[in-house]
């Protein structure tokens, strides 16, 4: 490339040589007709360096341009592929990776209140209405939780209808209050069905000191969740009250 000038070459050698003769006219009183030629080799070379220097910087500032055209490039991507992995495809929201993960850090900083819901018979809404139908569901019931989500709070997707809503700090009160905003909000919903068939969903609730794990927190709000389903489906269960079911 000839940006680069190999070491043995010198890519001035021709002022060089120009600079060279008019100095030695310079300090030699040569006559008039000696000045002017090294004059006008002086200015012929100096010319050419000129637009060798302009074509130089033209070429820096398009390969400057393009660098950080590429860079940004780079940062875009890098961003879609940390997107990609910690979020669902389908929903958008958090993927099951990513929920444990800020479940494990929540709860080594405070204690963790964790509504688990699953949506109820939705077997039956992709058997009646094809998979696609059943899809538009599960965006659906996202749209019902993305709503009432409170500050600070996050939601994911751990399975194929079932979800996670994390509550950092919330008690047994507070996090029903929640869910049980969300359970109404997807009953009311519109999931332009035919026949205008309604879809329900079921919330098991745990709560979980600081320094425990999400196993212990999602086992605790499951059980829950199983005790709703028991008791008749579309209903909040909290885990502390499981035992009385
Ligand atoms: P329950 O009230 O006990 O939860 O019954 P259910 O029918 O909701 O539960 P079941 O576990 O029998 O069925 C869940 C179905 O969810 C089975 C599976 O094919 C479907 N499913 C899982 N992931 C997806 C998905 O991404 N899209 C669609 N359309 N269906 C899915
Ligand atoms: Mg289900
Ligand atoms: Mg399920």
């Amino acid at each position: 490339m000839d940006l680069m000038p190999q070491p043995d070459t010198d890519l001035f050698a021709h002022e060089h040589d120009a600079l060279s003769s008019a100095r030695a006219v310079y300090e030699n009183a040569a006559g008039e007709s000696a000045c002017r030629a090294a004059l006008g080799e002086l200015m012929a070379h100096y010319e050419r360096l000129l637009r060798e220097m302009r074509r130089l910087i033209r070429r820096s500032d398009r390969e400057e341009f393009e660098m950080n055209r590429l860079n940004q490039r780079l940062n875009e991507l890098a961003g879609e592929l940390e997107f990609r992995a910690n979020h669902d495809p389908l929903t958008g929201v958090l993927n099951r990776a990513a929920v444990i993960d800020i479940a494990n850090g929540i709860l080594q900083r405070e204690a963790l209140a964790l509504v688990v819901l699953d949506i109820d018979h939705f077997k039956q809404v992709n058997d009646s209405f094809g998979h696609p139908a059943g899809d538009a569901v599960i965006c659906g019931v996202v749209e019902c939780l993305r709503r009432l989500l409170p500050e600070r709070a996050e939601v994911g997707r751990v399975g194929g209808e079932e979800f996670s809503v994390l509550l950092p700090g919330f008690g047994f009160t507070q996090a029903r209050g929640v869910a049980e905003a969300m359970r109404g909000a997807i009953a009311g919903y519109d999931f332009r069905l035919p026949g205008g068939r309604r879809v329900t969903a079921s919330f098991g609730i745990s709560r979980t000191a600081r320094g425990a794990g999400f196993d212990q927190a999602y086992g605790q709000a499951d059980e829950a969740l199983y005790g709703a389903k028991r008791g008749g489906r579309n209903r909040v269960v909290c885990a502390d009250s499981v035992s009385s079911l």
